[in-house]
């Protein structure tokens, strides 16, 4: 969005025009703290002399080797250490950090400002300069938050539609710092100065005071221990609109009634969006389950199963499914579920399996089978798969990104299944369910693989269910839980293809 002028002055009006001395001292102390050297050189007589970056002193130094690590003799620094008559083209150092000030307009009001940082040392090292380049600024006042930035230096500004990080984007190559002295110093006397900003660490915390300056209800959250909803929020995850941002009290914003409220201040229970959102749904079907029981459920359940719960939703009551689950993952035939969301994935599997076979779901002792594993058992046993052409042709051009995933370890190997056929064999094979799937895997709704062991490549195995990078089943024979060799090597394959690396470069000094 392009900026006019009289828009521009007033937002600069914000700011100080002057780097100051505590953001010099900062660069200097933090962002490019590693940016300190000696270079030596030899006079007529063999000595060697340094002369440190730092402290701008010379000195007589020990025989230092060139990109060695000392510390100046003057100043202790550990510096780096380069042999002046080396070329040096390339030695340049670069940093960026953000910085929070004070508005010098609305005293309620703080302000942030993205700074890169440049010292070039390919000329006379002693002459060497820092460069400061303010490349975003940040406002944040009370309802209102606002973001400008520039790719390249000292091209014209333009408004952003929402705020950024500039560590994630324009600046990820770049060793990227913020200071939360200067939040600290920043806040006090400010609409922010309560907002509880110390208990979050998230990209500079640029969104969080985003989020902070808009809702008042962070800071009240925030306080009643609810920090996993904002930092949830913050990173992006889904929030099943459970909360009324703009409420103007606790019972609003989180749609509870008070006492609800209370049982959180008292016992710290720990609720999610997700816990929230299973709530909100046992009240829409009048099974009305506490706010505690919701929580219990969403372990249950757990997020990336809420497709499955939506199918058997249109069967039952919340609390209905609750009782269910509970049951079937507490009795004694536990060994089938080494963890309670998979009671979900065989319960919907088997309402599919009942559906395809025409059994009539609106009975409750077709619904809730006493025993969900031998009964799903049974329905697998019933249904006859057919391939199909259509599908096969699909599957084959998902294969093409589906193969990257393909994996060895340990006498183990895993990779995507190839076509209905194999899908069916796979099913027939192991006595499960997975022949059923031959659709939704060929339009992308699933990610079917099979493990198989190296020396016995073509004998059914193990066949594991993916969505979104998340294992959401491995059985084997009559869906047998994954053995103890056989659970490693998925915790290998987890690990090397299903891990996202962190990028681990952000400090906060
Ligand atoms: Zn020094």
């Amino acid at each position: 969005m392009k900026l006019e002028k009289s828009e521009l002055d007033e937002i600069l009006a914000h700011f100080p025009e002057k780097i100051n001395q505590a953001m010099v001292d900062y660069v200097t102390d933090v962002v490019l703290l590693s940016s300190r050297y000696i270079f030596t050189k030899r006079s007529g007589s063999g000595q060697q002399y340094g002369y440190c970056t730092h402290c701008k002193k010379t000195f007589k130094t020990p025989n230092l080797k060139h990109n060695e690590n000392t510390s100046c003799l003057e100043c202790q620094s550990i510096c780096t250490v380069k042999a002046s008559g080396r070329g040096r083209k390339y030695l340049q150092d670069r940093g960026y950090f953000v910085w929070y000030e004070k508005s010098l307009v609305n005293s309620i009001a703080i302000t942030a400002r993205g700074i890169e940082v440049y010292r070039d040392y390919s000329g006379d090292y002693k002459k060497v300069q820092t460069d400061f380049h303010v490349t975003a600024i940040y406002l944040f006042e009370p309802g209102k938050t606002l973001m400008i930035d520039r790719y390249y230096w000292n091209s014209s500004w333009r408004k952003r539609k929402s705020i950024i990080s500039e560590s994630n984007t324009s600046k990820k190559n770049i060793r990227c710092y913020y200071s939360r002295e200067s939040i600290a110093e920043a806040v006090k006397g400010t609409l922010f100065q309560y907002s509880t900003w110390e208990k979050f660490d998230h990209n500079e915390l640029l969104e969080f005071f985003d989020l902070a300056a808009k809702y008042p209800c962070i800071e009240y959250l925030s306080k009643l221990g609810l920090t996993n909803l904002i930092k949830d929020k913050l990173v992006g995850r889904k929030t099943y609109s459970a909360i009324n941002w703009r409420g103007k009290t606790l019972d609003k914003v989180l749609k509870l009634p008070k006492q609800e409220i209370k049982a959180i201040r008292d016992s710290k229970i720990s609720v999610s969006y997700f816990s929230l959102y299973l709530y909100h749904q046992s009240k829409k079907d009048g099974s009305n389950l506490d706010l505690k029981e919701a929580v219990h459920l969403s372990h249950l359940v757990e997020p990336f199963r809420e497709d499955d719960l939506k199918v058997l939703q249109n069967y039952t009551t919340m609390r209905k499914i609750y009782s269910y689950i509970k049951k079937q993952y507490a009795n004694k035939n536990k060994k089938h579920y080494y963890h309670a969301p998979q009671v979900i994935g065989t319960w919907k599997d088997y309402i599919a399996d009942c559906k395809k076979l025409e059994m009539d779901i609106t009975q409750e002792s077709i619904l809730f089978p006493t025993y969900l594993y031998k009964a799903h058992q049974d329905t697998i046993k019933k249904i006859k798969y057919k391939e199909d052409q259509e599908l096969n042709e699909l599957i084959a051009k998902r294969l093409k990104v589906l193969n990257s995933y393909s994996f060895e370890y340990k006498g183990f190997f895993i990779r995507p299944v190839i076509s209905t056929k194999e899908l069916i064999d796979e099913g027939n094979a192991l006595s499960h369910c997975v022949g059923g799937y031959a659709k939704q895997y060929a339009k992308g709704g699933t990610d079917i693989f099979v493990i198989r062991k190296v020396s016995e490549p073509d004998k059914p195995f193990y066949t594991v269910e993916i969505r979104n990078n998340v294992i959401y089943q491995a059985y084997g024979f009559k869906n047998e839980l994954p053995t103890k060799d056989v659970q490693a090597f998925i915790d290998a394959f987890t690990k090397a293809k299903l891990t996202k690396r962190s990028k681990g470069r952000k400090v906060a000094v």
